[in-house]
């Protein structure tokens, strides 16, 4: 299989996920329910797969779904204010085909850059549980294994975290306690690595406190295109200059 198809495996059975109990009950409680401004959606209310560009040497790393916005919608940060920060924030790094992420169907293209979130489905206040993250953490370390991205961007503690979890779990690293979370960190675990970058994820409870601003993503997006810049081409079996299935609509049921 190509890297599309083994994304799309990967997606598919991400949106048929029901590993998590509380937040299987919430994503279809959220959906039925609905928020007065979107009641004319038929929600997603499923697990979210990842998304973007199957040739991606950048890998984004988000928190979760949010639960009138991706859970809605059925993209990753899409239709909810985070989204707006981060799409408004790739388009001016070249990194997304136009600033904004309304729907599925949109039209919105990543470029060398793949989306995804440490824990897929909608939790309760925006707080996974440490069990939930782990149940979703193979999704991620599939994804991974299959992109081998030359950059991961952490949007946060805990996408930080689960993503350092994953080289430990693999014996790459001995601890996480070496590489705090902060944002603008950047550090090269190992020359065989990606090289991890951190930042305050888009929360509205950062942007708009001003403890997360614009130019704070543009300063930490144009030393990531600098890093990328230096990779060589890639030449690699299943590169294509077209998205993934994740990149397009999840199948429906
Ligand atoms: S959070 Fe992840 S593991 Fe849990 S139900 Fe959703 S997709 Fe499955």
């Amino acid at each position: 299989m190509n890297r599309n198809q083994q994304l799309r495996v990967i997606a598919q059975e991400v949106c048929e996920c029901r590993k998590c109990p509380r937040l299987v009950k919430y994503r279809e409680r959220v959906a039925r329910e609905k928020r007065r401004a979107y009641r004319q959606w038929t929600y997603w209310g499923r697990a979210i797969p990842g998304f973007g560009d199957a040739s991606a040497k950048l890998f984004i790393l988000g928190l979760a779904p949010a639960a009138h916005g991706g859970n809605r919608t059925g993209r990753v940060f899409t239709g909810d204010r985070s989204g707006d920060f981060l799409y408004a924030a790739l388009y001016k790094a070249g990194l997304a085909n136009q600033p904004t992420s309304l729907h599925r169907d949109d039209g919105l293209h990543l470029e060398n850059t793949y989306i995804a979130a440490a824990v897929r489905c909608a939790p309760p206040a925006n707080k996974p549980l440490p069990k939930e993250i782990l149940n979703c953490r193979d999704y991620l370390r599939r994804e991974l294994a299959v992109l081998r991205p030359k950059v991961i961007l952490a949007l946060g503690k805990i996408a930080w975290d689960a993503y350092l979890e994953i080289l430990k779990q693999e014996g790459k690293i001995a601890s996480r306690a070496a590489f705090p979370f902060a944002h603008g960190a950047e550090v090269t675990i190992a020359d065989d690595l990606p090289r991890l970058f951190g930042v305050f994820h888009p929360s509205q409870q950062n942007t708009q406190t001003g403890k997360l601003t614009e130019a704070m993503y543009a300063t930490v997006f144009r030393r990531i295109r600098a890093v990328l810049n230096e990779i060589p081409n890639q030449t690699d079996v299943g590169q294509s200059s077209s998205p993934p299935e994740a990149n397009e609509r999840p199948r429906s049921h």
